[in-house]
């Protein structure tokens, strides 16, 4: 896909912040040169932003505040990921990224990063009301394994753990059905927050890369699941396995075996349950495919 390329730049010092539109990639500058390139598939909820610093030359650090949270790059590590919740209300959100220099000196440069909405999918379901809502005797385990996810969710490892680019877990058909609202009996219920992939009963299962089993178990709703810490607050999740073939704690390259396609938990048939969380954000796996960052794509560089 030929990207036609926008690159915004911005002197440090203008009162009013410029804003960055849903163009492919942008570019904060500041006089003295250094820079910082924001890539991105869309501005829409659900995406995955990546900031990186194309030459870490003369800059000690280069500080990115987006929404309460900080991103710390260095020559070391040259880019983090930026979570846009696929529930955030489309507006405006600022963006600043400070320079610390070698030589002591400081410059920033702000910009607003404009979300625009998105219309997801919705899908009317007619089932029988246990099925709409859960049993009473299995809510309080669904509640628990919940808070466990979350948990294991809420601890974040500060280094890169990923081998480059992220790939497809498994090759089969993949369903557009990130963010479905779906509707159980006309009244809304849940979002789906990953996609599905069909796939044969048995078929491999394999890491979009490489990181470190944090969960490995069968949960209610999501059958046999595991979820493996890429470090820098990104997390990917696969479920309704038939069987797990790693442990929590485990080390995984990209493309290992990880488990094996089946439709436990709630689930109508063999497929995998694929979502992506970078922090508290839920994100549209496939947003993770579009980033053309050499520091990002560099082996050496990440790592
Ligand atoms: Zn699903």
């Amino acid at each position: 896909m030929k990207k036609g390329l926008v690159f915004l730049t911005l002197l440090a010092g203008l009162s009013a912040a410029e804003i960055v539109l849903p163009s492919e990639k942008a570019l904060f500058q500041v006089p003295s040169g250094a820079s910082l390139e924001l890539e991105f598939r869309s501005l829409q909820p659900g995406e995955v932003l990546l900031v990186s610093l194309p030459d870490p030359a003369g800059v000690r650090r280069a500080v990115v505040v987006f929404r309460d949270r900080e991103y710390v790059l260095t020559s070391a590590l040259r880019f983090a990921f930026v979570g846009l919740d696929l529930g955030l209300e489309p507006g405006s959100f600022p963006m600043t990224v400070t320079f610390e220099r070698t030589n002591g000196g400081r410059e920033s440069v702000r910009r607003d990063i404009v979300v625009e909405a998105k219309e997801f999918p919705r899908k009317k379901l007619w089932v029988k009301e246990n099925f709409a809502l859960p049993p009473k005797e299995v809510e309080e385990r669904i509640r628990r394994e919940a808070e466990l996810v979350a948990w294991v969710y809420g601890i974040i490892t500060p280094r890169w753990l990923g081998d480059g680019a992220f790939f497809q877990p498994n090759e089969g058909k993949v369903f557009p059905n990130f963010g479905q609202r779906r509707i159980y009996n006309d009244a809304p219920r849940s979002t789906h927050t990953g996609v599905d992939i069909a796939a044969p009963q048995g078929d491999p299962i394999r890491a979009a890369n490489a990181g470190k089993v944090v969960l490995a178990s069968h949960l209610y709703l999501s059958g046999n699941a595991v979820i493996i810490d890429h470090g820098l607050g990104v997390f990917s999740f696969y479920g309704h396995m038939s069987k797990i073939l790693v442990k929590r704690g485990q080390a995984v390259g990209k493309g290992d075996v990880i488990g094996k396609c089946g439709t436990t938990g709630r689930s109508t048939g063999p497929h995998l349950h694929w979502a992506v969380r970078v922090f508290d954000s839920r994100v549209d796996p496939f947003s993770l495919f579009s980033f053309e960052s050499p520091s990002f794509n560099n082996k050496e560089l990440s790592r």
